[in-house]
């Protein structure tokens, strides 16, 4: 479904950094995949990259068999839509907003009218098991819930890959089991994973691993 050939991202306010180098890598739909490297490898440019919020300066990649390399930002934010849903450490809730206008907000720029959106909004926090909290303001719920409530965000509009940065980064062991659970009942359910963390144990939930160093990824063997 994935495929990125040869990618280069070279970052520039000074001197060049070169983030990634010639970056090979291919994802199939359905897949769980962890990604795991140094602080500075290129793992959050690399998942940046996979869900079009990124650029590349040169190489190939091709979503669903389509280039994105000459795509304008139209198309390239219609496809991000369409495709990917994104999973932060920090959990970005607004306050002073109950968690289903939350889940609602990751809607606002796709394709549902806004009816459907409180629809799947609604369902979407159920399938996290937080429909029970849709007014809470999210200042109330606990940072596992918070995470989940993020998640449901990402999954709302349906898309098919997901796409997590350090998911786990601020929550403690207990919690971040149930969000490992939730991740991998959504994988389960059909939908493709990729996790990007710090933590070995994270790492080791993932069906396939992936290790980026320099910029560079390589197959975990297992
Ligand atoms: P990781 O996620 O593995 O910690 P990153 O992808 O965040 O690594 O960063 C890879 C390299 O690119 C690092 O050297 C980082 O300092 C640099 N980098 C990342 N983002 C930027 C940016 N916006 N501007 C300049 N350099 C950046």
């Amino acid at each position: 479904m994935l495929e990125l050939t040869g990618i280069d991202r070279t970052y520039d306010d000074g001197h060049p950094v070169s983030a990634l180098r010639k970056a090979n890598l291919t994802l199939t739909e359905g897949e769980y995949v962890t990604v795991t490297g140094p602080s500075g490898s290129g793992k959050s440019t690399l998942l940046n990259v996979i869900g079009l919020l990124d650029r590349p300066d040169g190489g190939s990649y091709r979503v669903c068999g389509v280039e994105t390399a000459g795509l304008g930002e139209r198309v390239r934010v219609g496809i991000r839509g369409q495709l990917f849903g994104f999973v932060f450490q920090a959990f970005h809730l607004l306050a002073g907003r109950s968690t289903v206008e939350n889940v609602e907000l990751g809607m606002l720029y796709g394709r549902h009218a806004r009816r459907t959106r409180r629809r799947l909004a609604v369902a979407a926090l159920d399938r996290v098991g937080l429909g029970h909290r849709r007014h809470a303001d999210p200042r109330t719920l606990s940072g596992g819930e918070r995470q989940r409530v993020a998640i449901a965000r990402a999954v709302a509009g349906r898309p098919r890959v997901l796409l997590c940065d350090e998911p786990t980064g601020n929550l403690d062991s207990a919690t971040t089991a149930t969000v490992l659970a939730l991740l991998r009942e959504l994988n389960t359910a059909g939908l493709t994973v990729v996790v990007v963390t710090h933590d070995e144990r994270v790492a080791a939930e993932g069906d396939r691993g992936l290790r980026v160093v320099d910029g560079t990824v390589t197959e975990v063997v297992r």
